[in-house]
Order: C-alpha cells, then sequence, then structure tokens
C-alpha cells in the first residue's frame, strides 16, 4: 500500500509537519472550514491506472461481438497475432488449444485464435459484447485447462467509473450522493488495484455492480470527470472504501466485518439518514427444516436445528459468527457466510435478532448489505438535507483527507 510522500504535501501541510500544536489547530480549522479542500500530490501518480475486472470466471462459453475492426494480441508480448474486420454474434468456447466460435448452435466451429497463453482483443473505436454487455477496454482471455476460460478487462480507471457509478446507484439520485459514490468507489478501485497489483485480476466484477464500460449515460460521465483523481486517505494512505445499501441507524466496524485492522473512517459512525430505506427494518421467518436443508446444501453439517444466537457485535449491531446448537452438537459459522447459505434476499444483513419460534426462526433485521462504510441511502437523503458530496464523505468516512492523485 504506498504511503503519499509528505515532501509533496501543499504549504499548509508542511505548516502541520514543522509544529504539532499548530497542526491540531489548522487541520480542524481545514475540517469545519475548508471542508471542500483537495490537496494535490503531483508526484503520487503520473496517470489514472488501469485496472483489470474479473468479468467471467471459469466458464465454458461466452457470447461475443464486435462491431468495428479490431486486432487480437499476446496478452504478454502485445504482439499482434490478427486484425480483423468485425466478429458477428457468435458462441465462443475452447477446444483442444483453440478458441472456437460459432454463430448458432447448428453451425461448423470456426477457428478464432490459438489459447497460447491469454490473449487480448481490442477495438479502437468499438465495442466488444460480451453475453448482454458492451465493453469498450481491453477485453482478456484466459485460458484456464481443456475447455475453461475467464473473461477480464483491461480498462482505465476513469472509464471504469461511470459504468460502477450506473449499476451501484439510481443515476437519477441527487449529485451530491452520486458524486461521494464515485470518490468512494474510486478510492476503493485503486485501492485493490495496489494490493493485487500482480495479480491477473484487481477487482471481481461480483466486487461491485458494473453496467460495462461502453452505453454510459452523460451524467454518470460528467459526475466522474467532476471529481477526476479524487481518492479518500487516511494517514496519507489509501484504504478500501467500502458501501453499502442501508446501515439500518449505525455503520459497522470492518474489522467485524471483513477481518481487517480497524481505522477510524471505517470504524462505524451513527446514521439518522437511510430510515426511508425498505430495509431500514425487516423480518424474515425461516422454518428449521428449510434452515438445516440451506445449511447442509453449502456442506455445514447440522441435524435438528434447536437454537442459533448471534455472537460478537459490533457498534452497527452486526454481528460476526453464528453460533448453532443441534442434534450433533454446537457449530460456529462466519455471520456474513451464514447469511449468504442462507440466501441475501432471506437476509439483508448481518444485523438481527433471533426468536427461537417452535418450527422456525423470526430473524428481525436492520439494513441491507455488510454495513461497513458510506449507507448509500444516508448519502441520498443527506444530499436531499442540503450536505454536499465532501460533508458525506467526511460524516460516512471520519478522519479523512481528499486528495487528487493524478
Ligand atoms: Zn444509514
Amino acid at each position: 500500500m504506498p504511503t503519499i510522500n509528505p515532501k509533496t504535501r501543499c504549504a499548509f501541510g508542511c505548516l502541520i509537519f514543522v509544529c504539532s500544536m499548530i497542526a491540531l489547530l489548522v487541520s480542524c480549522l481545514s475540517t469545519s472550514n475548508n471542508a471542500e479542500a483537495v490537496y494535490k500530490y503531483d508526484n503520487y501518480l503520473t496517470n489514472p491506472p488501469n485496472i483489470r475486472v474479473l468479468l467471467h470466471d471459469n466458464i465454458k462459453k461466452v457470447e461475443i461481438e464486435i462491431d468495428q475492426p479490431y486486432s487480437i494480441s499476446d496478452f504478454n508480448s502485445n504482439k499482434i497475432l490478427a486484425n480483423r474486420t468485425n466478429l458477428t454474434k457468435s458462441t465462443m468456447y475452447l477446444e483442444s488449444g483453440d478458441f472456437r466460435t460459432k454463430i448458432l448452435a447448428s453451425d461448423t466451429p470456426k477457428f478464432f485464435v490459438k489459447a497460447n497463453g491469454n490473449i487480448s482483443i481490442f477495438t479502437d473505436n468499438g465495442f466488444v459484447k460480451v453475453n448482454k454487455t458492451k465493453y469498450c477496454g481491453k477485453l482478456i482471455l484466459v485460458p484456464k485447462g481443456n475447455d475453461r476460460f475467464s473473461v477480464l478487462e483491461e480498462i482505465g480507471i476513469e472509464e471504469y467509473l461511470p459504468g460502477v457509478l450506473e449499476g451501484e446507484m439510481p443515476i437519477m439520485w441527487n449529485d451530491e450522493a452520486l458524486q461521494a459514490q464515485v470518490i468512494a468507489v474510486r478510492t476503493y478501485a485503486i485501492y485493490k488495484k495496489k494490493i493485487n497489483d500482480n495479480a491477473l485480476y484487481h477487482i471481481n466484477k461480483l466486487d461491485l455492480a458494473y453496467k460495462g464500460s461502453y452505453m454510459i449515460q452523460t451524467k454518470a460521465t460528467e459526475i466522474v470527470d467532476k471529481s477526476r483523481g479524487t481518492v479518500m486517505v487516511y494517514d496519507w494512505k489509501l484504504f478500501p472504501g467500502h458501501f453499502h445499501s442501508t446501515c439500518g441507524g449505525h455503520t459497522e466496524d470492518i474489522s467485524l466485518v471483513f477481518n481487517l485492522n480497524s481505522i477510524p473512517p471505517l470504524s462505524g459512525v451513527e446514521c439518522d439518514y437511510c430510515n426511508n430505506s425498505k430495509y431500514y427494518r425487516w423480518k424474515k421467518k425461516l422454518g428449521k427444516i428449510e434452515i438445516q436443508n440451506k445449511l447442509n446444501a453449502a456442506k455445514v453439517d447440522v441435524k435438528k436445528i434447536r437454537n442459533i444466537k448471534t455472537e460478537q457485535i459490533g457498534p452497527g449491531g452486526h454481528c460476526s459468527t453464528i453460533k448453532i446448537d443441534h442434534a450433533g452438537g454446537t457449530k460456529r459459522v462466519n455471520a456474513n457466510d451464514f447469511r449468504l447459505m442462507i440466501g441475501p434476499k432471506n437476509l439483508r444483513s448481518t444485523s438481527f435478532n433471533i426468536k427461537n419460534s417452535g418450527n422456525s426462526f423470526v430473524f428481525q433485521g436492520r439494513g441491507w448489505g455488510h454495513g461497513v462504510g458510506l449507507c448509500q441511502y444516508g448519502a441520498q437523503n443527506m444530499a436531499k438535507s442540503g450536505f454536499r458530496w465532501f460533508d458525506i464523505l467526511r460524516h460516512y468516512y471520519p478522519e479523512i483527507d481528499l486528495v487528487k492523485i493524478y
């Protein structure tokens, strides 16, 4: 993870560096009177970084279409393997070391390219459509064994962000909430790139909802452009800018949810703004047999469940462990794993009380999502009350600085 060189701070920052007492006073003034201040770090990154997003993992076939002339190259050497005019909507799959395509199920497969390592596909002006989504970044095909492969997109962070903004927040929401969301995502994505720099991909499509990079609404691009290069730092370091739908009244400490060290921007704050969310409070009744079947399907060996309890509850009310008493003894399961096994639409969060009610359990819950970082419904209601994007970020991520890193 990068540490930003203090030498590059502005004169204001140097003052802080010289005298800690003055720094305390000045930094208080800076947050109260100059909340919009975005420090600039010219030497931090020269250009917006490219990030690699995992779109489809370990699949046997994919639908693909390219509307313009395109090139195929070797991903590692960048050597061009072929230049082609376009690719009609086809099914692509891997067979005996070759990628092949066919337009209809009955057609004879056509050779596409030899799967000699990872293959890049790119087109300068058009899109590559994969299944139903259009991308303008470089597509990477990664062979995995005999007949399976993964599909990635490599794209500049600023071109990636509008598609995530559209995926993560209704684009008709308030501009200030959308801007807070963009900066949270930019911070999260660049942090992920730093920690996964040498990995095949930096972000899994499942981590952030992504609508692709080609069909982008003007509003999304405008919001992203306005804050180009701006990220949040704590102690002059990037951190994972987590966010979620609805906190239910208090956001959660990251150490409880993701098993990472707690830092002030991710340790949980009160939120009085999300109580109009449909999932501010929720209730779900589930049969004991149904829960047992779902746990068994996920290879958690329980039989005749007697009771379920939450353990290790954080400031936001989320628990980190579920204790299950059953005929075979006691079993403890990570709370988020438990939530996913039971179904994220059944249990909207891991913040709930459980009532043992005969043949079933009644879960009375708060919020939707993991509860860490920015609360989206809260951000929208703060914006509607007149708060600006930097107020929203400073509320949900206390003690941050906002910096422009390229
Ligand atoms: Zn909230």
